[in-house]
Parts: C-alpha cells; structure tokens; sequence
C-alpha cells in the first residue's frame, strides 16, 4: 500500500500527527474535519495515498464503494438524523486542498456555514 511522506493524511493514518479518528480499519479512516463547515463534518479516507479519483483503478472498486457504505452508517453513529450531504472536491478547479482522496460527510441540523 503507497504512503506519501509529506502527505497531511497520510500521517493522520499513521498516528504520526493528532486527529479525532472515530472509525477505523485496515483500509479506511474516519475523522472529524478541522474546519468543520456543518455541525456534523468528517472525512472518511483510505489508509492508501491515492491523491485524485482519477488516480484510483479497478484495483480500487470495492474500497471506493466501502468509503460510500460507511458514509451513512458513520453519519448515523455521529448522530445525523436528518440528512446529509456527501462531497468530494477533486483536482484544482474541484477546489480540493488535500490531494489524498477523501469523502467529506456533512450533516447536522440547518444553517450551515456553507450552502
Ligand atoms: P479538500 O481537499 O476536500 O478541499 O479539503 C480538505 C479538508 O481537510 C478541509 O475541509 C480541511 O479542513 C481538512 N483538513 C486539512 N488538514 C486537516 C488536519 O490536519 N486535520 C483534520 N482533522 N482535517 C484537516
Ligand atoms: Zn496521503
């Protein structure tokens, strides 16, 4: 599995720098975002550094869509009763920051800081 030294989530995976990691398994983290933009905002991303969909294979079929099964189960255990949103920001113009694939799960009752 490739790690990228320099990569923030990277080493959020491996301990190596603090985070409020709620789930976890061999291939698959969940944390709560620093800057969370809902009452309820977490990122669920893989142990493995792929930076962009883009990046990801056949290879990555059952991972992609383990990351889509949790985003509900997690929610729900995060106490979202309502609804919520799921967003990846993918390349430059998606405005991702962090290049490590990750799935921002947002929920949490109205208003929210972002639409
Ligand atoms: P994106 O790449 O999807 O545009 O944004 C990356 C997200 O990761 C942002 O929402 C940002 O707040 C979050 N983030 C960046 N660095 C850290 C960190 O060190 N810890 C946590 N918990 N979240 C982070
Ligand atoms: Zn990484």
């Amino acid at each position: 599995m490739s790690h990228d030294p320099n990569c923030i989530f990277c080493k959020i995976s491996k301990g190596e720098i603090p985070s409020s990691i709620f789930y976890q398994d061999d291939e698959v983290i969940a944390f709560h975002d620093i800057r969370p933009a809902a009452p309820v905002h977490f990122l669920i991303v893989p142990r493995e550094h792929i930076p962009r969909l883009q990046d990801s294979g056949s290879d990555h079929q059952a991972l992609l869509g383990k990351m889509l099964l949790l985003a509900p189960k997690l929610a729900a255990e995060q106490g979202v009763t309502n609804g919520f949103r799921v967003v990846i920001n993918n390349g430059e113009d998606g405005g991702q920051e962090v290049y490590h694939l990750h799935v921002h799960v947002m929920g949490g009752p109205r208003p929210w800081k972002i639409g």
